[in-house]
């Protein structure tokens, strides 16, 4: 697919544009380091999904001015959860710009020490054993959340003016999110592309995998069923065969 090649041939800043419920509706994968960060832009109106670590904010920040989005006028940042790699950087937009800040409420704790060393954290494979008392004692400047996300979706058309819905979906963590706009689901850490290629892989920290497994196919089935781009919190963005081969070789 023209748009997966192009979204996956650069790794710092990547585009796309699509092309057919609104042609106006732009995504943007900002990466820094290994943490991803989706600019959703249409028209006047944009949305940040995930803020990337608080050591990056800056960065995340000029990323934004280059592909023409002033940050004092992002509608919201959107926070899939509450590990220091997808939140660590909002409050930076928060305390120069009063961003409005979405959030699920099962992360509230993390988001009010900006801590997450006492949550648990299952490992998934040698990558993750190795990395994980470095992720767990990552921390950040606490973040208030100002609209909060508890057990039903909300309407993304009535806080940015974009057509969509923000689901909560449970798993990696209590609190996290995902988020659902014309043909694009960005999901967090409910999975994640693999390091090299283009493959769909477990995240790198899941307790409960069966659990996993049963949200990434009511993803596909019916939280997301118009999805055909998935962009995960780390490396990606997948297509739907990409999660379905994943489902069909479960292999933790
Ligand atoms: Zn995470």
């Amino acid at each position: 697919m023209a748009l997966l090649v192009a979204l996956a041939g650069c790794a710092s800043l990547s585009s796309a544009h699509t092309s057919r419920a609104d042609p106006s509706l732009q995504v943007h994968t900002l990466r820094e380091g290994y943490a991803n960060a989706h600019l959703i832009v249409q028209g006047q109106r944009s949305v940040l999904i995930d803020s990337g670590l608080e050591e990056n904010a800056q960065a995340l920040e000029a990323r934004i001015r280059e592909v023409g989005v002033d940050p004092a006028t992002l509608d919201a940042i959107i926070i899939t959860h509450g590990h220091a790699d997808h939140a660590g950087g909002a409050e930076h937009f928060q305390r120069l710009y009063g961003t409005t800040i979405i959030a699920g409420t099962g992360d509230h704790g993390m988001y009010a020490t900006g801590q997450h060393r006492d949550e648990p954290m299952c490992p998934v494979g040698s990558v993750a054993e190795g990395r994980m008392e470095d992720d767990r004692h990552q921390t950040y400047t606490p973040v208030s959340i100002d609209i909060a996300v508890e057990d039903q979706p909300l309407d993304l058309h009535k806080i940015a003016g974009i057509q969509g819905q923000i689901v909560p979906l449970p798993g990696h963590t209590p609190g996290s999110l995902v988020v659902v706009f014309d043909r694009f689901a960005a999901v967090g850490d409910l999975l994640r592309g693999e390091i090299l290629g283009s493959d769909a892989a477990i995240h790198f920290y899941m307790c409960d995998l069966e659990d996993n497994r049963r949200d990434i196919r009511a993803l596909l089935d019916t939280l997301a069923p118009k999805a055909d781009v998935f962009l995960a919190g780390h490396f990606g963005p997948l297509d739907r065969s990409d999660l379905e081969d994943l489902l069909a070789d479960w292999s933790p």
